[in-house]
């Protein structure tokens, strides 16, 4: 069977559960860039599953703790998963597919995949090899099968249901040949950048996304998740993780910008939501609130918001 058969066989099966199980209806998987997902009759769900960078190991002595980064979308597709993130899903939650942004151990776990049951993972085609081993490795041990992995390209989109998922280019160091990711998940008139881990928003991405003001004719963005890895003020600028990672500042300036060129439309009130904060470069959740520049928020585990 090829690939494209496969996934509309899987489509299929992937349909049956999801009227079932979730009052979001027919859901059809496969990927065709021509094939746009249907127009949404509700805003897209975002959970926060776990909003911190790799140093989080735990409570710390603030009292405060952030899990491991990780979304869920609609209660049915997965951004990232660690084993620090599962008692976050909402009770009887089977995610259908996750989609992998990079293979650090902050973002991506086998094993915690297997033990959840979702049968089906995308992540870039430039780790694919590296995927097969650690799936196959934490399913000896699991005595779990192995996913379907479906390798991704650069701005190869998705279809999920009602949910397209696109993926774009991070800036973000692995090794000489892995190239994270960023997804642009887009649901009707809704159109999210989730963008952890990445130093800035790259060009190539931006473009892709239709935001680069560069080009005349875009298409915006109406909500924005990503990374401020390395804190505020200029303690965050000049940290040593600048090549790999994005601040406060890195994303306030972003979103002036793109408020500025209509590339990042906010409905009123609405916020941009930080993520993958590390625990020893930010104050706590309370400071945060307090000090943050509009329309900037920190999200926090178990947050949700329906863009
Ligand atoms: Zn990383």
């Amino acid at each position: 069977m090829d690939r494209r058969n496969f996934l509309r066989t899987m489509g299929t099966a992937a349909a049956v559960a999801a009227v079932s199980s979730t009052e979001l209806g027919a859901v059809t998987l496969g990927k065709d860039k021509k094939k746009k997902a249907p127009a949404a009759e509700t805003g897209l769900r975002v959970r926060f599953l776990g909003t911190g960078a790799a140093d989080w190991k735990g409570p710390d002595d603030r009292g405060e703790y952030r899990r491991l980064s990780s979304v869920l979308l609609d209660n049915r597709i997965l951004i990232d998963f660690t084993p620090t993130d599962a008692d976050m899903l909402p009770e009887g939650c089977k995610p259908e597919c996750i989609f992998y942004t990079h293979s650090h151990a902050d973002h991506y776990n086998p094993e915690a995949l297997l033990n959840l049951g979702v049968p089906t993972a995308y992540l870039g085609k430039t780790w694919i090899s590296k995927a097969w081993k650690g799936f196959a490795d934490a399913s000896a041990k699991t005595g779990v099968p192995v996913p379907e992995i479906v390798p991704l390209a650069i701005g190869e989109t998705v279809v999920c249901g009602d949910i397209a998922i696109t993926a774009l280019p991070a800036n973000h160091a692995i090794d000489a040949t892995e190239q994270a990711l960023i997804y642009l998940i887009e649901k009707g008139p809704t159109r999210i950048l989730y963008a952890t881990d990445t130093g800035g928003i790259m060009g190539v991405a931006a473009r892709i996304a239709g935001i680069d003001p560069h080009v005349k004719k875009g298409t915006p963005i109406t909500g924005l998740i990503m990374e401020a890895t390395m804190g505020m003020g200029d303690k965050g600028d000049e940290d040593y993780r600048l090549f790999t990672h994005s601040s406060v500042n890195t994303v306030h300036r972003t979103v002036k910008m793109l408020l500025r060129r209509e590339r990042l439309l906010l409905k009123d009130g609405e916020s941009v939501y930080l993520t993958h904060l590390a625990r020893t470069l930010h104050p706590t959740q309370a400071e945060l609130d307090a000090n943050l520049p509009a329309p900037l928020k920190a999200a926090y585990d178990g947050l949700e918001v329906v863009f």
